[in-house]
């Protein structure tokens, strides 16, 4: 199952991510993760987009399109693959068409998940992340140790750029580069939209409705 988890910062992608890769067995593609633990290793990729990161703007499209290009390639996707986080401007969508072309993966569905703005901030707010990719909420999902990660044992942090100056940023950004993409996937009629608004499990169970059908 080729798939697409789209939507704003804080909609619940990765959240959503971490059951429907153990759900389907397939990969969770997180460009952000991928990013972060470049950062982490302080790699060059990671010091240069660092510096976008930390600003909430994206890192440069070329960067994207060569970590995706090269992500698609590796065997674990051979029965499919779940991206989040990328496409976010039309250039990587279209790069992406090409990519998938090449390796006759063609997506079959975009999941859209939708969230109000106000709700966004108070997710995003009050996230706690991994380095494992796992990620909490203060009040709506709280880690059971708090401070620790359930799935790993890993220490909690807050990202630098879930502060609410950079979150502002991230969702005007997401406006107008990204949001685009909606009618891009709509008009080759493979968008399908979920209300995220409800608990993870409701959400979680909209998506399996939508993918079931898709199952191989
Ligand atoms: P994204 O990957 O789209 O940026 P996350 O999955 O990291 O979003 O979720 C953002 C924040 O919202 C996290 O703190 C997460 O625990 C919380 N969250 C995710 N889904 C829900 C939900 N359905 N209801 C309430 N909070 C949620
Ligand atoms: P969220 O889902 O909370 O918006 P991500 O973890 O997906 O955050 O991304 C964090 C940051 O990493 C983005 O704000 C951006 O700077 C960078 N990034 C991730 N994916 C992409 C992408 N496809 N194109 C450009 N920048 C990206
Ligand atoms: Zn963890």
């Amino acid at each position: 199952m080729n798939i697409v988890l789209f939507g704003p910062p804080g909609a619940g992608k990765g959240t959503q991510a971490k059951e429907l890769t153990k759900h389907y067995n397939i990969p969770h593609i997180s460009t952000g993760d991928i990013l972060r633990a470049n950062v982490r290793e302080g790699t060059n990729l990671g010091i240069k987009a660092k510096e976008y990161m930390d600003k909430g703007e994206l890192v440069p499209d070329e960067v994207l399109i060569g970590i995706i290009r090269d992500r698609l390639q590796l065997s674990d996707c051979k029965d499919g693959y779940m991206l989040d986080g990328y496409p976010r401007t039309l250039p990587q969508a279209e790069a992406l068409k090409e990519i998938l072309e090449n390796i006759n993966k063609p997506l079959e569905v975009v999941l859209n998940i939708d969230v109000p703005d106000k709700e966004l901030i108070d997710r995003l707010s009050g996230r706690r992340t991994c380095s494992c990719g796992e990620s909490y909420h203060l009040m709506f999902n709280p880690p059971l140790d708090e401070g620790t990660c359930g799935a790993c044992g890993g220490k909690l942090y807050q990202r630098d750029d879930d502060r609410e100056d950079v979150v502002r940023q991230r969702l005007e950004i997401y406006a107008a580069k990204t949001m685009p993409l909606i009618d891009y996937y709509n008009n080759r009629g493979i968008l399908v939209n979920i209300d995220g608004t409800g608990s993870v499990e409701d959400v979680f169970k909209q998506i399996r409705d939508v993918l079931d059908p898709y199952r191989k």
